[in-house]
């Protein structure tokens, strides 16, 4: 059994993505499915936690494609009144000196054994704010910068004040998932020294809200981290907060960035896959910073044929996933006939979607992510010639492709339409199809119904990645350059392939495509047609090595032993020594037993059952 007696209390998990249910349009993409998804794991498993998000009236663009590629953008309006609930609590907090007011609405996200876990979605559309202010809490990721500063000042600051207005007295762990939630910081710094004097040190006040709060970072490419303008945060978050931002010391070339700012005020920081953690280390030097590799949630993500299958065979594996380790005994004939299910099951979408009729004894590859141009969706076509060769020769295959671009990436956009063309000029020995709007229904037919799970990126920007993940809980081996958790989870020719990384190459593309020309052309084909046992080994291997590890309930357990829960013995925080800044950003001392704060806590203990708790 493990006993988690040291979580301090009840976790506030604050993400700006958020993929709990296809009927919320609250999310995008990859951080939104794994915010999801640990909120889905910690539902089951009874974690005491909260989610925090906005509401997003108008979510994320639709995408629809004309018939050269070019996408088509839209906005879905839904009514957040049909599936969520109204929270009678307001408060307002100041945004370029106005007070903004905000209500929450609420979802349950449900646990398997019933549990039902808070979701407060923020939202600003009330009659007393200003127009511009309804408007904050609209589109995911779309405006400008001051749009977009806003936003975040809704959701860590807002949201710290509201979980308190609404009487989440037990949150002793504020999780930030990536920068965009980093106010959440000035939230807890205000909460934990209302009482004290302006004159108090600010540095012992910073070590209370270290001890508070835990940050995961995504992003391995410096751009791709928030940054704003230092007057820019003066005039939305007024001078008095901004300068207490510029004292703690956040700030790169005049700008806030928000890493910096979650780094410097969290006692446990980490990247998401073990190279991750490496490169996220490399960027931010002197900050002690762990590594927790992503997971899925596996009864969200396992196709109902292959559920069913596992049903019968490793009755076990929906309350405990680790038990998937036991798919190595599941006869082949059973897997491939599983398998085969989920594709026809993935087809009849191709048909019903794109009047496209694929042949169902043909190798399929599968790849559906964000069009934008680091994941390079375009590599398969890098010589067309040598793929209509390799298909006539050795073998024919199809391939399925799905992904938005976002509204304003202009070379995600132009991937897409270099599919467009390159289907039209293979269509007569390579079939390709490209299907609109990638969502989480979507994804769970994709990733379930492909031969092959392919991905391109150009390392080391992939974090993690977590599609190919749930390609292996369906038995769907990846065929991926060594990056992200596929670093961790590919063993050649038994979990799946892996290409060239060419991260030292001048011609990384041609490296890469090269690669991925001699693996299909030599190893993969070959495989699948002349010795389809084989093949099914290595499905069956992506089940039993990969499924049974890379699940959120894994990575969650991970959280509650390495960033939510207090050390025993770990040392108080002494204010009379306070810790230099320069030595922050790791596992500083937090509160431990006998303050004030673990006393008025009102979970001391928390247990997660696991399988021996259970026979
Ligand atoms: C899983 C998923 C993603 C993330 O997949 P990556 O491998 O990280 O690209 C993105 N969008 C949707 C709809 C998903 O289901």
């Amino acid at each position: 059994m493990v006993r988690i007696s040291n979580l301090p209390g009840r976790v506030a998990y604050f993400s700006m993505d958020m993929a709990v249910d296809p009927a919320l349009l609250t999310y995008s993409g990859g951080l939104g499915v794994l915010a999801g998804d640990t909120l889905r794991s910690a539902a089951d498993l009874g974690v005491p936690m909260v989610g925090v998000t906005l509401l997003y009236r108008k979510g994320y663009v639709h995408q629809r494609l004309d018939s050269f590629g070019n996408q088509i953008e839209s906005y879905t309006e839904w009514s957040p009144e049909e599936v969520l609930e109204p929270l009678p609590a307001r408060v307002s907090i100041p945004i370029e000196g106005r007070q903004v007011q905000l209500r929450a609405w609420q979802y349950f996200v449900r646990g398997q054994n019933g549990h039902n876990l808070p979701l407060i979605l923020l939202d600003t559309n009330l009659e007393g704010n200003e127009p511009w202010d309804r408007t904050l809490t609209d589109h995911l990721y779309g405006g400008d910068d001051r749009y977009r500063l806003c936003q975040e000042v809704v959701l860590g600051y807002g949201g710290v004040v509201m979980l308190r207005a609404l009487g989440f007295h037990d949150v002793r762990v504020y999780h930030m998932n990536e920068g965009h939630g980093a106010f959440v910081t000035l939230g807890v710094l205000e909460l934990l020294t209302k009482n004290e004097t302006p004159e108090a040190p600010l540095e012992a006040k910073l070590e209370k809200v270290r001890g508070r709060c835990v940050f995961t970072t995504h992003t391995p490419v410096p751009a791709g981290h928030d940054r704003f303008a230092s007057d820019l945060v003066r005039r939305v978050l007024g001078e008095e907060r901004a300068a207490i931002l510029e004292r703690i010391g956040c700030y790169e070339h005049g700008q806030l960035n928000m890493t910096f700012l979650a780094l410097c005020l969290s006692r446990y920081a980490n990247g998401v896959s073990m190279c991750h953690g490496d490169v996220s280390r490399s960027m931010f030097p002197g900050r002690k910073i762990g590594a927790i590799t992503n997971g899925v949630h596996a009864v969200t993500w396992t196709s109902p044929p292959f559920s069913l299958l596992y049903d019968r065979l490793i009755p076990e594996w929906r309350k405990d996933n680790s038990y998937l380790r036991y798919a190595v005994s599941i006869p082949l004939r059973d897997i491939r006939r599983t398998h085969r299910e989920a594709k026809r099951r993935l087809f009849e979408q191709v048909w019903r979607r794109n009047w496209i009729q694929l042949d169902e004894e043909v190798l399929t590859l599968g790849f559906a992510r964000r069009a934008t141009a680091y994941k390079r969706a375009d590599l398969l076509f890098s010589s067309l010639e040598r793929l209509r060769s390799i298909s006539r020769r050795v073998g024919p295959l199809q391939v399925i492709y799905a992904g938005k671009a976002h509204p304003r990436d202009e070379t995600g956009k132009v991937m897409i339409r270099r599919i467009f063309e390159a289907a039209a000029a293979i269509g007569a020995d390579v079939q390709v199809v490209y299907l609109e709007n990638y969502d989480l229904t979507l994804g769970q037919y994709l990733c379930a119904g492909v031969d092959v799970w392919l991905n391109t990126p150009l390392k080391p920007q992939e974090a993690s990645g977590t599609s190919g993940m749930k390609a292996a809980l369906n038995g769907v081996p990846s065929l991926s350059v060594k990056d992200g958790w596929w670093l961790e989870g590919h063993v050649e020719g038994v979990t799946g392939w892996s290409l060239a990384d060419g991260a030292e190459s001048e011609d990384s593309y041609h490296m890469v495509s090269c690669s991925l020309y001699d693996k299909l052309e030599h190893v993969i084909l070959p495989l699948f047609y002349r010795e389809p046992d084989k093949f099914a080994e290595v499905m069956r291997s992506a089940i039993a090595l990969n499924g049974s590890f890379f699940h959120t309930q894994r990575m969650l357990a991970q959280y509650l032993l390495n960033a939510y829960s207090v050390e025993p013995g770990e040392p108080l925080a002494s204010p009379d020594h306070p810790q230099p800044l320069a030595a922050s950003g790791g596992r500083l001392p937090v509160e431990g037993n006998g303050t004030a704060a673990s006393q008025e806590s009102k979970i001391h203990e928390h247990q997660v059952p696991t399988s021996q708790d259970e026979r």
